[in-house]
Formats: C-alpha cells, structure tokens, sequence
C-alpha cells in the first residue's frame, strides 16, 4: 500500500479500532421529531484565544462550518463504541433529553444528571476531535474513561432552558492559561489547550460545558456574578447536585443572559492576575 494512502484516525475512545463511522451532533431522533426547527442555517463557530505580556491579545481565526448544523456528522468514532456504549449512554437518558429540547417539566437525580452530563461530554469530546487542533481532551489520557461511565473530573457541565429564537446553534472557545509561570501547569503534553467553553442551544435547552485542566484556575472565578447566581450556582448537573433539580427552571436565559453568556470567556481572559501563554502553531 502507497504511504500517501492516509489511514482513518484511531476511534478517540476506545483507539482499538479506526474511527469510520458517523456519529450526529445532534441525535437523528431528534431531527426525525422536528424538535429542532430552525429557519435559518446556524453554524459551528470555534474561536481560538492566545495572549502573553509580548504579544497582548489576540484572537485567531475563527473556524466555522456551513450546512446545516442540525445534522452535522463526525467521523471520529468506531462502529462498536457507537452501536454499544455510545447508543446505551444515549438511551439511558433519552427520556431526559427529549424533556430538555422540548421544554417540558423533568426532574433530575443524581443517577439521571450522571447520565445526562455524560451524554454531554461524550458530544463535546466528538466535537473537540472532529478537527484535531484545539483539544482539551486527549484520547490518550481519558481513553475508555467515559466507555467506563466516568466523566473526567475537569468538566463542569450547566443545564438549563432558554427564550432565544434559535434552537440549534453550537460555539466553542478554547484558551491555554499559565498561572504563575510561562508554561501552562499541567504542561499541555498532548493536549493543545487546556481551558475551553462550549455553549450549545438544543431545541428549548441551552448546555454549558466548561472544560478546566489549568491547575489552581478555577474559570467561574473570574466570569460576571450574575452568570454564578443564575447559571453556575443553579445549573449545574455535573459534578451532580446530590438533591433532585428540575427544569426548566426560572429565569429562562433570554437574549440578554445568552450574550452575557457569550461574553464570558472573552471577559475571563481581560484578568491581568494570569499570565497568558501563546496559543501554539496550528
Ligand atoms: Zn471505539
């Protein structure tokens, strides 16, 4: 075989196999239901973040898919992880889900924000190694962690409903932060960002994951103190909250919240306590 043939990537999850099957951002199901009618076409946008004390801030150029987002596929999994861990995961909280995009009243235990939180990560992961550039999760580190039911213990993950008039949309910002040195701690080692943001609108839900593997960084510290009233203090579903939570849960994120929302990561990075490393060649 001619070396110039590229090979399918290992599955990011279990690696034993090559990622070749197709897995949906947004569940088929869900599409098939009309849950998520939108009249326009929203795109994924990924913003990538680098700022140190000799180049100030910068912004790189965003990355931004065009198509319908609401049956956007990667390719990044093998069939078995997505016909058996991938598909139990999802089934165990379908009921949950369907509440969620729909807007309808559910209640949560900890069992069920355990099972919904790693149907989120599972997504997130997907999305994070759909283009292999700015990572905050390496295969190689969590391999089967979440195949084996545990979410990796840097992810904070956010439930809650909103007013917007969109119902599908995805945006991703990704940063890598130094908090007493020049390189970041831990070092980055395989991964190559170690701090990022997910906001995703799904039908009437909004999900906020963040991801945090800068030690003695904690991002909510430095974000405004009416998203830790409204979002982080009440949202949260992983690590789970051990009473039950219901939602939707008042007050709904309207426009307003959803920009404040927005403007969080770009507003934790205006903290001049930190020391920001550049973002490496990609
Ligand atoms: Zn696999």
């Amino acid at each position: 075989m001619s070396n110039s043939i590229k090979r399918p990537s290992p599955c990011i999850f279990c690696g034993d196999r090559p990622g070749t099957t197709k897995e949906h951002f947004y569940s088929k199901w869900m599409s098939r239901a009309g849950l998520l009618n939108h009249k326009r076409a929203d795109k994924y946008v990924e913003y990538g973040f680098e700022r140190s004390p000799a180049i100030g801030k910068q912004t790189r150029p965003n990355i931004s898919y065009s198509g319908d987002l609401s049956t956007k596929k990667f390719r990044v999994v093998c069939y078995k992880c997505n016909g058996g861990w991938m598909s139990k995961l999802e089934e165990s909280c379908r009921l949950s889900l369907e509440a969620l995009v729909t807007g309808a009243p559910v209640k949560l235990n900890t069992l069920s924000q355990y099972d919904l939180a790693g149907w989120i990560a599972m997504k997130v992961i997907c999305l994070e190694h759909n283009r292999a550039r700015r990572f905050t999760v390496t295969p190689s580190f969590d391999r089967r962690m979440l195949a084996d039911g545990k979410i990796p213990p840097y992810f904070s993950i956010y439930v809650g409903n909103h007013s917007m008039p969109h119902n599908v949309k995805i945006e991703r910002d990704t940063l890598t932060v130094a908090v007493d040195t020049e390189t970041p701690d831990p070092p980055l080692a395989d991964v190559t960002k170690n701090v990022s943001q997910v906001r995703i609108l799904l039908g009437k839900a909004f999900l906020l994951v963040h991801i945090c593997r800068a030690n003695g960084f904690d991002m909510e510290d430095y974000m405004d103190a009416s998203l830790k009233q409204h979002v982080f203090d009440r949202l949260r579903i992983f690590p789970p909250q051990q009473d039950l939570v219901t939602r939707p849960i008042e007050p709904i994120l309207d426009r307003a919240g959803y920009a404040a929302l927005e403007g969080s990561f770009a507003q934790m990075m205006e903290v001049s306590v930190h020391r920001w490393v550049p973002d490496s060649p990609v």
